[in-house]
């Protein structure tokens, strides 16, 4: 049985010497217990031990899951998102962090318009640029801005990205920075209704060169709940 509880406390501690290192307050870091594929009691369970904040990455699962979980949770979506599901998390997150083009956001401002909501939305960057990757291109970044800026209800936040793959987390350090460096250039532009507060990056293996480069949501799950098994 994994403790999730002593996983979560260890964790924090170790954001906490992240944040010392880099001359950072440890509150300007939110740890997002990412429980995808991990059961209701589980994360009933880290919320007993003081974590509020959770993050899931697949819709159906969301759906059943956030109706199985009792306790008073604040979710975030992360994972890859179809327009046609957007309807299902309306009302139910209070931020999405995968939003990496115009049509989706489209559909994100169209159903929290319904419920005459605001929704807090990070926009996703493919920060390394890679093939298969969901995120938006570099390039395509400040129209992705501009146009989600103009659309009802969605507030835009900040940045999220998912680097490229490395086992050694000094590798990842370089997209980090240069995240930080895009959210800096994206508030130079001052459009009214953009802030950049917010930067999500950092995993189990990189939270924390995420945080010494500025992460302000760092999003971790094997580290919190154990190995997941793969889904499909
Ligand atoms: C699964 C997932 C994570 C957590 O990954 P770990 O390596 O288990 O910490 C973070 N972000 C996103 C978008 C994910 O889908």
């Amino acid at each position: 049985m994994m403790d999730i509880a002593a996983n979560i406390a260890s964790i924090r501690q170790r954001i906490g010497a992240a944040c010392r290192r880099a001359g950072r307050c440890p509150a300007e870091v939110r740890l997002i217990a990412v429980s995808k594929v991990k059961p209701a009691e589980q994360i009933d369970a880290a919320f007993a031990s003081g974590q509020q904040l959770f993050g899931e990455s697949y819709v159906q699962e969301f759906r059943d899951k956030s109706s199985a979980v009792k306790s008073p949770v604040e979710w975030h979506f992360l994972g890859g998102l179809q327009s046609n599901k957007v309807k299902y998390l309306r009302g139910r997150v209070a931020m999405i962090h995968s939003v990496d083009r115009i049509s989706l956001a489209e559909e994100i401002s169209r159903q929290w318009q319904k419920i005459d909501q605001p929704i807090n939305v990070l926009l996703q960057v493919n920060i390394g640029e890679e093939k298969q990757k969901s995120g938006c291109l570099l390039g395509n970044l400040e129209t992705l801005v501009r146009t989600v800026a103009e659309l009802p209800r969605i507030q835009i936040c900040g940045l999220m990205c998912l680097p490229p793959h490395a086992d050694d987390a000094e590798e990842v350090r370089p997209y980090f920075r240069r995240m930080r460096d895009l959210a800096g250039e994206i508030k130079q532009l001052q459009l009214p209704g953009v802030s950049m507060a917010e930067l999500s990056m950092g995993m189990s293996g990189d939270f924390e060169v995420a945080v010494e480069e500025g992460a302000t949501l760092v999003r971790v799950g094997t580290a919190i709940f154990g190995e997941r098994i793969k889904k499909g």
